[in-house]
């Protein structure tokens, strides 16, 4: 843990200007556990005597269940929006069906582009990993997480991905910017550009030119899996990790359970205009209503938030309170397996130790004027872009080459059918008779000369495939860019 500071983001346009008092925020305390972490924080903060004026609001499955489709009414949107600050418990998000995340939703709606969760090693907690000082931050709005997913045909289902430059510019940039306003020397990148070459190929390639912007850091990127498998294995190797969506979901629960318990960490979800605050877990149906959750996930958010709204003397009171319950041996049921205290005695203990210092690690300090401000990426120049081709996709049952001689009798003058492809491996021409093919085809047709093709003749060649009785569902434009291919080959071509 850095001890001097921990400064997260701007508060341009936060409601921190705005009472010199009491700063209003919005809290919803969740689904699962979230009503006893809630109360259990707003005892700690009250015990601080946090200056903050609570608008509680019910958003997730309870809104949900009382017929709002999208589980967040617009008396919540309302509020978050005057307050600029949401402190919010985990919410239940059904899997494999039902209504889409409330946690996704915020975070996209609200511009909530960085997700920062830090992990720490306690030295007082039986299974923590010594040595652990890292924080993930994780791209918030992009990637998988796009939740754009279709049923394609009979066999197959898709989810797209989709990355965006000034997406990855923005959380590469406030990765480093954290770095340098948290006194952090390492910056470490983790996709999978060794697969996916477009989509995370573009996130590393912005890390690299960031990164050059950064000499006085230390720059570096490692695949995912591998990233992950470190993180597990020697977590205090690493600093600050700046990773996708989907990635960094899975690494800080990985960092969070290494250090301890997943019921240990917090998170900001930043944005330019709004800010959420959250624990990293979710809302451990398995334990609502017990009284035994830890409450550290959503204290530690608390603490983020108050360090947000310019509270740093609040903030380090509580994480320095909170340290000194950890040493202390105050420990809940997922921490320790004999003597845990329930969920509001760990809070009651934090509160009584408000004041004191940890006494086997230096204490946190926040600094109360550093402030991260937030990137502003400008428009991309204009690119010239050219469609060269088409990629159809077909549902189809059968064998590629046959395919491949009924698709040649109806491609007609310039096109070139240059390749199919079933789940992305090349399968046509020079396919192999081992590969397992199912009813989704993608089939390259290249203008005849690589030369720009008018839209109309895409069109009919479209045409001309569903009157030949192809049951096409769906097509890809085929681009350059600047004279580069804005699309990736077949496996194996
Ligand atoms: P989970 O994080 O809720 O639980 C995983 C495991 O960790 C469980 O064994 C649980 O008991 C334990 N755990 C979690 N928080 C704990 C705490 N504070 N103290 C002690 N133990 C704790 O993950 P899950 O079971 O995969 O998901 C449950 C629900 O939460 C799902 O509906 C999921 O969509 C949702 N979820 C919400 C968020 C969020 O609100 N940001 C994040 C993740 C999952």
């Amino acid at each position: 843990m850095n001890t001097t500071t921990n400064a997260i983001h701007s508060t341009s346009g936060s409601a921190a200007a705005a009472s010199p008092s009491r700063i209003p925020i919005t809290i919803a305390v969740g689904d699962g556990i979230g009503p006893e972490i809630a109360a259990a924080t707003r005892l700690v903060l009250a015990a601080a005597a946090a200056p903050l004026e609570f608008h509680e609001v019910t958003v997730g499955e309870r809104a949900y269940l009382g017929g709002v489709s999208s589980g967040i009414p617009d008396d919540a949107w309302q509020a978050i929006r005057t307050t600029g600050v949401l402190l919010k418990g985990p919410i239940t998000t059904p899997q494999g069906g039902g209504y889409k995340s409330v946690n996704v939703t915020l975070r996209k709606v609200l511009g909530l582009f960085a997700n920062v969760r830090p992990c720490a090693s306690h030295a007082c907690v039986p299974r923590s990993r010594p040595g652990i000082d890292l924080v993930v931050v994780r791209e918030n709005e992009e990637d998988l997480y796009a939740g754009i997913e279709h049923r394609q045909t009979p066999e197959t289902y898709q989810c797209l991905k989709l990355v965006t430059r000034s997406g990855c510019e923005r959380i590469v940039r406030y990765a480093f910017a954290y770095a340098l306003a948290n006194g952090r020397r390492r910056v470490t990148c983790m996709t999978k550009d060794n697969i996916m070459k477009l989509t995370d190929g573009l996130f590393h390639r912005v890390f690299d030119q960031v990164a050059a912007e950064h000499p006085g850091i230390v720059a570096d990127h490692q695949i995912i899996d591998i990233g992950a498998a470190r993180v597990a294995t020697r977590p205090e190797h690493y600093d600050v990790i700046v990773t996708m969506n989907l990635y960094g979901d899975i690494l800080s629960d990985i960092a969070a359970e290494v250090a301890g318990s997943v019921g240990m960490g917090g998170s900001a979800n930043i944005g330019a205009r709004a800010a959420m605050f959250e624990a990293v877990h979710g809302s451990a149906p398995d334990l609502a209503g017990k009284g035994v959750a830890n409450p550290s996930g959503m204290l530690q958010s608390a603490v983020q938030m108050l360090v947000h709204l310019g509270l740093p003397h609040p903030a380090e009171c509580i994480h320095n309170a909170w340290l000194r319950t950890l040493e202390d041996g105050v420990l809940t049921a997922d921490l320790t397996s004999s003597g845990a205290v329930s969920t509001s005695a760990f809070a009651e203990a934090v509160a009584a130790r408000l004041g004191q210092l940890p006494q086997t690690r230096a204490p946190v300090a926040y600094g109360a004027s550093l402030r991260i401000a937030l990137p502003d990426i400008p428009p991309l120049p204009a690119e010239v872009r050219e469609q060269v081709g088409i990629d159809i996709f077909l549902h189809h049952v059968g064998q590629p080459h046959d395919l491949a001689t009924s698709l040649l009798g109806v491609v007609g003058a310039g096109f070139d059918m240059t390749m199919i492809t079933n789940r992305g491996v090349k399968v046509w021409p020079d396919g192999h008779p081992e590969t397992i093919c199912t009813d989704h085809w993608r089939c390259r047709f290249m203008s005849t000369g690589m030369v720009a093709v008018p839209f109309a003749q895409l069109l009919a060649l479209i045409g001309r495939l569903d009157a030949a009785g192809f049951d096409v569902i769906k097509t890809e434009g085929l681009f350059y860019f600047a004279g580069k291919p804005g699309y990736s080959a077949g496996q194996g071509a």
